[in-house]
């Protein structure tokens, strides 16, 4: 194994370009040449990189996005696309391409498999942090952080003026961030695809009359996964108006993408980006580099995106039954 490419896909999230540092130090260690591909698989198609360097990642530990820039490729979804990326890998020569994303990318590298001849690693970057085989994934934590900061501040206005907040925050098919954000925040309510498949606005309603019951006229947060609701939290905070519930939507929206990456998911990037190339050299294919109870280990890429993974129903069934005390 001589030359190896790398790139970000799917939603960019903090800690890629920890991720990158660190896989580019241990490729660098164990004489190997790395090439950046530019915005996701987009790079691949379009034949925009870059070699990588120490020299290029040095100083960037602490940056949130990605130096490769990232983004969604649809190209990738036709047999054409998938023939262009791996006759380009060819031409380039690369032994081996790494993917930091979501298991979205993931299922990209299985496509490309029976053309590409080369290895395929992923890496699980994500602030969904919705991937099988791995306990967190790189950018979970920052987001977490990012929209607990947002939602204490939220808070601070709804106890001043004694409202009701509806705060929506991402996740397009799983509540992971909204479960922990609406947990940590000590959310009256959490509204998510695990808990809820369907909204009921009259028991919703109700929870927040019974919560003003108990503690009188008082601040009240409900925290709501994106997509859970047709036209978003603001369309559920005008319907439950009509039910006699004033409150406020607040949409967090992309600032839940960026910022520094805090230290866990520095911690967690190096890891993962260190251990992958590691087993790339060792002969791994079609496999993710996560980290399991601590441990790097790793994990079929086809198993990635089966949703196993649940949210933690402890503190859901908790969160249910105390929240309007
Ligand atoms: P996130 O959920 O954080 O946004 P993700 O990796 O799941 O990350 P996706 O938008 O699902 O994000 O996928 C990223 C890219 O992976 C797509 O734009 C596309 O290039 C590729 N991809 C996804 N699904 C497939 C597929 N079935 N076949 C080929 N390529 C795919």
């Amino acid at each position: 194994m001589k030359r190896i490419g790398v790139l970000t896909s799917g939603g960019d999230a903090p800690g890629m370009n920890a991720c990158l540092r660190a896989l580019v130090l241990t490729a660098h260690a164990n004489e190997l040449e790395v090439i950046g591909f530019q915005r996701g698989f987009n790079g691949v198609i379009d034949q925009e990189y870059q070699t990588l360097s120490p020299y290029h990642v040095s100083g960037i530990i602490q940056d949130g996005g990605t130096l490769l820039k990232s983004a969604r490729c649809p190209a990738m979804l036709t047999e054409e696309g998938l023939k262009q990326a791996a006759e380009n890998l060819h031409d380039l020569e690369l032994d081996a391409l790494l993917v930091i994303g979501g298991d979205g990318s993931f299922r990209g590298c299985l496509e490309l498999a029976p053309y590409y001849q080369g290895k395929l690693l992923g890496i699980p970057g994500t602030i969904d942090n919705d991937v099988d085989g791995s306990d967190f994934s790189i950018g979970f934590a920052t987001a977490l952080d990012t929209a607990l900061d947002a939602i204490d501040k939220i808070r601070d206005t709804a106890d001043a003026f004694e409202r009701i907040f509806l705060v929506e925050v991402m996740g397009r098919h799983t509540g992971y961030l909204a479960v922990a954000a609406g947990i940590a925040a000590g959310a009256e309510q959490i509204i998510c695809p695990e808990l809820a498949s369907e909204l009921d606005l009259d028991k919703i309603a109700e929870h927040v009359e019974q919560a003003r019951k108990h503690r009188g006229n008082c601040s009240y947060i409900i925290v709501i996964a994106e997509t859970m609701y047709p036209g978003g939290a603001s369309a559920l905070a005008a319907d439950l108006e009509q039910r006699g519930i004033e409150c406020r939507a607040s949409i967090l929206g992309h600032i839940q993408r960026g910022g520094r990456p805090v230290g866990a998911d520095r911690i967690l990037a190096t890891k993962l980006g260190a251990f992958a190339v590691e087993q790339l050299v060792q002969g791994a294919h079609l496999m993710m580099a996560g980290e399991i109870n601590g441990k790097a280990g790793l994990y079929p890429l086809a198993l990635t995106g089966d949703k196993k993974k649940q949210v933690d129903s402890y503190l859901l069934r908790w969160q249910q039954q105390v929240a309007q005390y």
